[in-house]
């Protein structure tokens, strides 16, 4: 045989992703192998050629479309310079232009950027950098060593943002490895403690995190937020103005404000980031996903100048920032943020949103009315629908129903793929989908309800 075969068969690669291949957050026993082998634009094509929809942006990265032409050339224009260039002790002219462009667009007085490589190492910075800038500004405050975070919360799979996190069922294993937070609760606008009516909520949940600033800030390095909405939480929709108060609170009690807006940045919410809809600049804000339009992990803190003078001194003070990742500021990874960047002017991304916006917001407001679903919920373009057993109470399907999953099954059927958050379906599609696209998603989504509920 002229070619023995090296390449192995479709079949063959079923079973090693089956056996061998560990997938994130996926019940290995149960793993039914969906293997993508191209894509272009909105869709995805598997190894039978199969094509989906990706209706969540490969969750929640993908920002242009896949395969698009200018990202697609940033990535071998950058090759045919260097792939790598590591950023203890040196840099590259991409990762410094990509770094500028941050600090132009992001909200002013945050220009400083530290890069790593994911959103949970994003994270872990933010909350490394506050911590010792407690310990090295010229008025030191070492006592302030703990964090506030909102419950329910998602900030990543490593250890610190687990801390922080506050989802129980991924969370709840770890405990004995974990620092101990502070916690409010998240500010629910669905799910109301029984003597709060929606009017009522904002005051609430404000008077819920004072409570524990006005007892504790002299320990509180920081309060970490995902701003506008948590997203692993279920696309939990805190009420407008939350961000705002929550910067005012802070500030009246010298605590820095953590921004996670690792799901909600670029574009994601309507505007470039989810703080400036409450002109809000935090003292952290923690960026990744759709950073690179989700093409490669890279990932950014940004910082304030205040931060970053309290980490200057002599070499033998020991002010630095010891911390580091060996991938941060990778100039393959920079190369298409920028052309990410780029991209967002070239085709007035964040321009032709209102519109899309529109449109999902009429589908979600027809799938409101359909008795399974308890809520809808949207954030620019971020849909989500809430599944429950009952309306009238919210009592919501016992997970293991998987009722969430269910419906996504049945909407892959249609060409297109879903990731639900338990009974929550999230619809979060690239910012790039058209109309056509999102229809479709949308029927997908409302015929699973019937399909799959009402049988
Ligand atoms: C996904 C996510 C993270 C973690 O990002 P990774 O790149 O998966 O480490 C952190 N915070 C929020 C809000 C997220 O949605």
């Amino acid at each position: 045989m002229p070619h023995r075969s090296a390449e192995p068969s479709r079949d063959q690669l079923v079973q090693w992703d089956r056996e061998i291949v560990w997938h994130a957050f996926t019940q290995m026993s149960e793993y039914e192998p969906l293997i993508i082998e191209r894509a272009s634009g909105c869709t995805l094509v598997d190894i039978d050629g199969r094509e989906y929809l990706d209706a969540t942006s490969s969750v929640w990265c993908n920002v242009h479309g896949h395969r698009h032409p200018r990202l697609d050339a940033a990535l071998r224009e950058q090759l045919d310079r260097v792939a790598h260039v590591t950023s203890l002790g040196s840099s590259n002219p991409t990762t410094i232009k990509l770094a500028r462009r941050l600090v132009d667009i992001a909200p002013r007085g945050l220009t400083r950027v530290f890069f790593s490589d994911d959103g949970a190492t994003a994270v872990e910075v933010a909350l490394k950098m506050a911590l010792q800038y407690w310990r090295q500004r010229s008025d030191p405050r070492p006592k302030k060593t703990t964090y506030l975070a909102l419950g329910n919360a998602y900030h990543g799979d490593t250890l610190g943002s687990v801390s922080v996190g506050g989802v129980e069922r991924f969370h709840a294993m770890f405990r004995p490895l974990l620092f101990d937070v502070l916690r409010a609760p998240a500010p629910d606008m669905y799910r109301l403690p029984p003597d709060v009516t929606r009017e009522g909520a904002l005051a609430h949940y404000l008077a819920e995190v004072e409570r524990i600033l006005a007892a504790e800030h002299e320990r509180i390095a920081a309060i970490i937020v995902e701003p506008l909405l948590q997203a692993a939480a279920g696309m939990v929709l805190h009420p407008a103005g939350f961000l705002r108060e929550l910067r005012e609170l802070t500030r009246r009690y010298d605590v820095l404000l953590i921004a996670d807006e690792v799901a909600v940045g670029f574009g994601r919410t309507g505007t470039m980031f989810a703080c400036q809809q409450e002109d809000v600049t935090p003292d952290l804000l923690c960026l990744a996903k759709g950073l690179t339009g989700g093409y490669m992990p890279v990932a950014a803190t940004l910082a304030t100048d205040a931060i970053w003078q309290a980490f200057l001194g002599t070499y033998a003070e020991s002010k630095t920032f010891f911390h580091g990742h060996t991938y941060g500021g990778n100039p393959l990874g920079c190369a298409v943020a920028l052309a990410t960047l780029e991209v967002f002017d070239e085709e007035r991304t964040l321009e032709k949103l209102p519109a899309k916006i529109a449109r999902l917001a009429e589908h979600l407001a027809r799938i409101a009315r359909n008795p399974h679903v308890g809520d809808v919920r949207q954030c620019g373009l971020i849909g989500a629908v809430e599944l429950v057993r009952d309306r009238a109470t919210r009592e919501p399907y016992p997970w293991e129903e998987k009722r969430g999953l269910a419906v996504c099954d049945w909407a892959r059927t249609q060409g297109v793929l879903l990731r639900p958050l338990g009974n929550v379906l999230v619809i979060m599609p690239p910012l790039s989908v058209t109309d056509e696209e999102l229809d479709h998603i949308a029927r997908a989504v409302e015929g699973g309800i019937q399909a799959t509920l009402e049988a």
